[in-house]
């Protein structure tokens, strides 16, 4: 099955709305040339501007998503937003374990799993962030890392783990300019996919993205792995020339 790559923006804290009027429209306007019918794209965004962000792109091939999610579906939990909430609001995808949660959240392996169960009970596609630390790396435990942070999700999520997006991010190489080699990310997706394939026998739905520093410039290498299904972009997101090509980086490896 030939999965069809998926580039997804993640805005992270950042925009006003003026700023992502000027962005979302910018992609829009370059999003058919970009993709042509070969790569899907979606931007994540802080969750008061779904709302702004679905209606600019409402008819379109944008997809929009949010960054985080509840494991509560509703009540006492000031400050969270539910997967129903979201799913108002038009969010198809939901980032689940993004590094950044897991540092300065404390999130751990079991509520991201919650997390990933939560979306997909509200019909949200969860991309589901595993990716080890600079530390972890050098001490040989890349694969021990991402296996179990992506066991607990399969272990929660059973045969629904055929609907997930996984998206590996060392986290060595988020916002820092360090990326990945084509063949160290290779690598770690190989292990995922042989992970996904022995726990579901959909899992060549299974998209695997990249992400760390993905930019315009070395998009083409990495997408041209064969276990590399998209990408999840943060800072090249923002800038719409730079995400419009790393689309086309997309597309081009798709053909
Ligand atoms: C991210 O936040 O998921 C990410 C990959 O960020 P950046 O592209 O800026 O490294």
């Amino acid at each position: 099955m030939t999965r069809k790559k998926l580039i997804a923006g993640n805005w992270k804290m950042n925009g006003s709305l003026e700023a992502n009027e000027a962005l979302v429209r910018a992609v829009l306007a370059g999003l058919p040339g970009a993709a042509g019918d070969r790569a899907e794209a979606a931007v994540c965004v802080p969750a008061p501007y779904l709302s702004q962000v679905q209606q600019l792109a409402k008819g379109t091939a944008l997809a929009t998503g949010a960054q985080d999610v509840s494991v509560h579906a509703s009540g006492a939990y000031t400050g969270e937003v539910s997967a129903a909430m979201l799913r108002e609001f038009g969010a198809r995808y939901a980032i689940v374990g993004h590094s950044e949660r897991r540092q300065y959240h404390g999130e751990t392996d079991a509520q991201v799993a919650d997390k990933a169960k939560a979306a997909l009970a509200a019909g949200i596609t969860p991309i589901v962030c595993v990716g080890e630390t600079l530390a972890e790396r050098e001490a040989g435990q890349t694969e021990a890392v991402v296996k179990r942070q992506l066991a607990a999700v399969i272990h929660v999520n059973g045969h629904c783990i055929s609907e997930i997006v996984v998206a590996y991010e060392p986290v060595w190489a988020i916002g820092t300019g360090k990326t990945a080699t084509p063949e160290q990310a290779q690598q770690v997706h190989a292990v995922l996919r042989a992970q996904l394939h022995a726990a579901s026998t959909h899992d060549d739905r299974v998209r695997i993205l990249y992400g760390g520093s993905m930019n315009a410039a070395n998009a083409a290498t990495l997408l041209a792995q064969p276990d590399i299904d998209g990408g999840l972009i943060g800072g090249a997101s923002l800038k719409a020339a730079d995400f419009l090509q790393i689309i086309a980086a997309a597309s081009a490896a798709a053909a």
